[in-house]
């Protein structure tokens, strides 16, 4: 039966309880100890039975409870301290206004296809997510002036359970929008803000939803509305759901709606920051904005959407980029071409590393990267791989030199540390341990925090996840209709005492769930082995619906549990979601991780760990590469890569059981007179000390906005100013270069010594260049030098800058300059020309380069 009207109702709340109206709408609740704690106080059954939803929670409480807290002052007065903690945070004097007070406003919007910011809002699939939810909290924290733009889901991410067999099953619960903490965007007159976004031979609308995130607002679409046509309705059903037209549909959605979502809105915004290739779309729309309403043409308008585009990549693997085949991208996006005045291989060739390969599929990573001056890997080792990877799109450059930069990933510490740990820290490093960096003298009072008292808290965050986690069990098997027998001993499952590895994570086949039973045998001694020092498993996550070997791991997990017997010990956690997170990151004493070396792009539910001061078990790959893996955990192995997974798996499982018996159950189990392990604990103080302030979103952000925001702000001020006359000048410029460029000749290359030389002796090289056409002001002449590798070539070269000498008589440019080898052995030499000019923001941007022959 359709309405024929709907009403928003709204709960009803006692005048003296408004307040708590403006907390359940700001997700600071979430990071906020004293709110959340207000929630749970208000009525702890519902605040768990709501998924920790405080909107749902206003809208279904009792009249008689708000009654009875009106009248508790106690309650009041928390929930008074809470609101001005949020009115005190709101008008905060912040970073941001440190930094760039001097600066014309400006505005970053960051775009991102998954949100994991908090439990009740289940819009999100794993780790790209949360990491999205982080970057708003912690933008939020410094104040930085940015908007997230996602897609609201009707149906968002599934819920997983297991049938008997362990097999993961599926639902997906609808998402009721009116009683979550949002807000539906509305036009002055009161009516619905919609968009109308170009799909062929229709438009499709979509409504805006804002979650407020602290000060920081996200955006999201929702095409769930009328007069959309059933299929579009679903453009925003599922996150990563249908088929490959779907992910086409979504993929306009975020990127094209996006951007047009933030022009209603009426944002002007000075950085776009593309959150994985899901978004890229957004630079064709804002090409086309600028040239049909500002008159450029093509080749400005991309200079100034490039020059403030930022690009986070996050996978390593060539298969965890989005590929559209070139009749689709032409069937749903070829317009634009027209528009630019493109042929369709033109068009296409923004998709393609290999633009001459007319049958290549089109890559959504790609195109990000043809479209961002700024784009970076999210840890040291992920930058490394990814310009490896995508080294094609600069050809002729080294690989070092590939524009790819590496900001390693954090996670707000806020959020992820147990509250207990949280008020810990208060007490002892100050109120503000949570975004201080590693090099202040505040991290040295880790020390002062008696062993006995961080012991004992972290006990007691054991102690708490072994109780929920037998909840959740409980009610998973209830659902299931299992026997009482098994209700029971759910029970009855893990051992608060006992040393707690857990493993929580995505269950794609690269991390490996199952590599620590690989040898049934011997994993069975080490857990049934000693009576006194024993050890258990906690073990959660989900498999990607489609990805069947995925769900055989879960399955055989389940399976291993069930057939050796071992329910009590080894338990695995159905529904994996941000909420036991917290508490698996808290309350277990080690994490594993052991992913197939380099496809863990980053990791941070490790990152998580560390800062509740657990030591991580991790093979070397992602953030664990870049820690401190001797003092706040181990290594397992030394950073090899396998040709043979079968060789590897084998010695890496060993690997892995050898520092569980030798190193981690006896630096557990070895306790002193007062039962405690001080050489455990002292890995807990490194692990908090060396982890929590570098592997933090709010050391993370800062690098974002130093690196990325503030220069693209700054780049997009001053291309676009005076009518766009600077981007129209480089847009020349670049032109008359490409057309010269091939021209240029290295004639003439005088070195002044013999091939013969010692350590700090001096060479001057004296280089003539025939720059036809083009003049000093263009180019930047230097020279390369470096060791030489089996192969004969220069690795990890250094380039040195030429002085211009003016020209010779034959109007051949000529270059100088002094070079000292700092070390002996076979060294070479280069040299190489390059482009310049003040507006480009690198000088590979155009991609040209001239290397000496
Ligand atoms: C942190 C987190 C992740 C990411 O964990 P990885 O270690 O990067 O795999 C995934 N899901 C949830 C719910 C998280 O909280």
């Amino acid at each position: 039966m359709q309405p024929i009207r709907t009403f928003n109702v709204s709960p009803s709340l006692p005048q003296r309880l408004e307040p708590l109206r403006q907390l359940a709408y700001n997700l600071h609740w979430d990071w906020n100890a004293e709110s959340k704690d207000l929630f749970n106080r208000l009525d702890p059954e519902l605040w768990e039975s709501s998924r920790h939803n405080p909107v749902l929670m206003l809208g279904t409480i009792s009249q008689k409870r708000l009654m009875e807290v009106v009248e508790d002052d106690g309650f009041l007065a928390q929930m008074d301290r809470a609101a001005q903690q949020l009115a005190d945070y709101l008008k905060e004097h912040t970073w941001y206004q440190k930094q760039r007070s001097d600066k014309p406003k400006e505005c970053y919007a960051y775009f991102s296809a998954e949100f994991g910011l908090t439990d009740c809002l289940p819009i999100y699939s794993g780790g790209l997510g949360v990491l999205a939810g982080d970057h708003l909290k912690s933008a939020s924290d410094l104040g930085l002036p940015l908007v997230g733009v996602g897609l609201l889901y009707q149906q968002g991410y599934f819920a997983q359970y297991l049938n008997a067999d362990g097999w993961q099953q599926e639902r997906y619960p609808i998402n009721d929008f009116y009683n979550m903490p949002l807000h539906l965007e509305r036009n002055a007159d009161g009516s619905e803000l919609r968009i109308a976004v170009n799909y062929p031979g229709r438009e499709v609308y979509a409504r805006v939803w804002r979650v407020q995130v602290g000060k920081v607002p996200l955006y999201m679409l929702d095409t769930n509305i009328e007069p959309n046509k059933t299929y579009d309705h679903d453009i925003t059903d599922q996150l990563y759901g249908g088929d490959i037209d779907m992910r086409i549909h979504q993929e306009i959605m975020l990127g094209i709606g996006g951007v047009q979502m933030l022009k209603a809105l009426g944002y002007d915004v000075t950085a776009y920051h593309m959150n994985e290739g899901h978004a890229a779309f957004s630079a064709l729309e804002r090409i086309r904005i600028l040239i049909q309403e500002q008159g450029l043409n093509y080749a400005q308008a991309k200079q100034v959407v490039a020059a403030s585009n930022i690009f986070t990549t996050h996978t390593p693997v060539p298969a965890g980029i989005d590929l559209f085949p070139p009749d689709k991208v032409l069937y749903y996006l070829g317009y634009y071409g027209d528009i630019f005045g493109l042929s369709k291989d033109q068009f296409l060739a923004l998709g393609r590393e290999n633009t001459g390969d007319l049958s290549s599929p089109f890559s959504m990573a790609v195109l990000a990267l043809k479209m961002a001056v700024f784009s970076n890997g999210v840890a040291q080792l992920h930058g490394k791989v990814s310009r490896q990877m995508f080294k094609g799109l600069w050809r002729n450059l080294p690989v070092n030199e590939v524009p790819i930069a590496a900001i390693t990933n954090g996670v707000h510490a806020r959020s992820c540390v147990a509250k207990s740990t949280q008020e810990l820290y208060d007490r002892y490093l100050g109120p503000n341990w949570s975004s201080t960096p590693a090099d202040r003298p505040m991290w040295g009072k880790m020390e002062v925090i008696p062993d006995e008292e961080l012991w004992r808290n972290h006990e007691r965050c054991r102690l708490d996840m072994t109780l929920y986690v037998r909840q959740r069990l409980v009610k998973h098997l209830r659902d299931r209709g299992a026997s009482p027998r098994e209700i029971a001993q759910a029970q009855e499952v893990l051992d608060p005492k006992v040393l707690t590895i857990g493993f929580a994570r995505r269950f794609a086949t690269y991390k490996r769930a199952t590599l620590w039973m690989r040898d049934l045998e011997r994993i069975k001694k080490i857990l049934l082995g000693d009576k006194n020092r024993k050890l258990q498993f906690v073990i959660a996550g989900k498999a990607h619906p489609k990805d069947i070997p995925g769900k055989e791991l879960i399955r055989d997990i389940n399976r291993f549990i069930r057939e050796q017997g071992l329910e009590k010990q080894v338990v695995f956690v159905p529904n994996y979601d941000i909420h036991i997170a917290r508490l698996m990151v808290s309350g277990c004493d080690v994490w594993l991780n052991t992913p197939r070396r380099p496809r863990e792009a980053s990791g941070t539910s490790g990152m998580k760990a560390a800062m509740n001061g657990l030591p991580n078990l991790s093979v070397l790959d992602g953030w664990w590469d870049e820690a401190n893996y001797v003092l706040t955990g181990w290594a397992i192995g030394h950073g090899e890569t396998y040709e043979d997974p079968n060789y590897q798996d084998e010695i890496e499982a060993n690997a892995l059981y050898d520092i569980i018996e030798k190193e981690v159950m006896p630096l557990f189990y070895n306790r002193d007179g007062d039962g405690l392990p001080r050489g455990w604990i002292a890995k807990m103080k490194d692990a908090i000390r060396l982890n929590c302030p570098f592997f933090n979103t709010a050391r993370m952000l800062a690098e974002y906005a130093q690196r990325g925001y503030f220069p693209a702000s700054d780049r997009y001020y001053s291309l676009s100013s005076n009518n766009y006359t600077p981007a129209k000048e480089v847009a020349a410029w670049e032109e008359n270069l490409k057309e010269n460029w091939y021209n240029i000749k290295i004639k003439d290359i005088d070195v002044s010594s013999s091939p013969d030389i010692q350590v700090n002796q001096t060479v001057a090289v004296k280089a003539k260049i025939d720059l036809t056409s083009l003049t000093n002001n263009d180019v930047r002449v230097e020279l390369y030098q470096g060791a030489i590798n089996a192969d004969g070539d220069i690795v990890n070269g250094v380039p040195v800058v030429m002085d211009y000498q003016g020209e010779d008589p034959s109007n051949l440019s000529i270059y100088t300059a002094d070079i000292t080898y700092k070390t002996s052995g076979l060294q070479g030499l280069s040299l190489r020309v390059l482009p310049k000019h003040k507006h480009l923001s690198n000088p590979y941007e155009p991609r040209l380069i001239v290397w000496a022959e």
